[in-house]
């Protein structure tokens, strides 16, 4: 099938890019006008709740007195609050971010509550 310039109109070769009267560079056929839109119709997770549920994850290893969990809490509700704003996916992530989170809280104060009272019996 053979191709006009849209500058000049003159047909171009089979496969050509480029016109030969008026060296105007063609594009091929069907070229879409706009790739960059494609973006909108894909919801994305929300990134604050994947940081906050992975945080939570961490906080069951590495508790640091409850805080790790406290921040894993805050970043989860956030997160729920602005994928929920935005529509956006990720709100099991922050839904078990906050549970993991809330959980290493307790587990944190009872920790130091408990040493407290470990280093009162020493004492
Ligand atoms: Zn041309």
């Amino acid at each position: 099938m053979s191709k006009f310039c849209v500058n000049c109109g003159a047909e171009l070769k089979d496969g050509g890019d480029i016109c030969l009267k008026c060296g105007k560079l063609v594009n091929g056929e069907n070229t879409p006008a706009s790739t960059t839109t494609t973006s909108n119709t894909t919801t994305k997770t929300n990134s604050l709740a994947l940081a906050g549920f992975i945080v939570s994850l961490c906080s069951l290893i590495i508790n640091f007195a409850g805080i790790v969990g406290a921040v894993g809490t805050i970043l989860s509700s956030i997160g729920l609050a602005k994928l929920k704003k935005n529509n956006e996916k990720g709100f099991g992530f922050a839904l078990t971010g906050i549970i993991i989170g809330a959980f290493s809280i307790i587990w944190g104060i009872w920790s130091i509550i408990n040493l407290v009272n470990t280093i009162n019996y020493y004492l």
